[in-house]
């Protein structure tokens, strides 16, 4: 409950859109994730939110973190088209 409240934005930094809820990034910026890692975000979340409160949450907390800016470095390292 508490990590879905926080604020709903892409997690690609400097873009405004907001992701579906439940949603790391927006779908534009979703789609040039890797599947790899696409799949660590998704299972490491799964597994985060199965076990939510119970022992080890934190390290899966971690785990979905880590995915989550493996996920977002991937997207930022290739820029697709313009610069801001
Ligand atoms: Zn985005």
């Amino acid at each position: 409950m508490s990590v879905d409240a926080m604020k709903r934005r892409c997690a690609v930094s400097g873009c405004e859109t907001a992701p579906k809820r439940g949603h790391l990034m927006c779908l534009a910026h979703w789609r040039r994730v890797p599947r790899a890692e696409q799949a660590e975000v998704n299972d490491s979340w799964r597994a985060f939110m199965k076990g939510a409160g119970q022992e080890g949450s934190r390290e899966r907390l971690a785990r979905y973190r880590a995915a989550a800016k493996a996920a977002t470095d991937a997207v930022m390292e290739k820029p697709e088209g313009g610069r801001p």
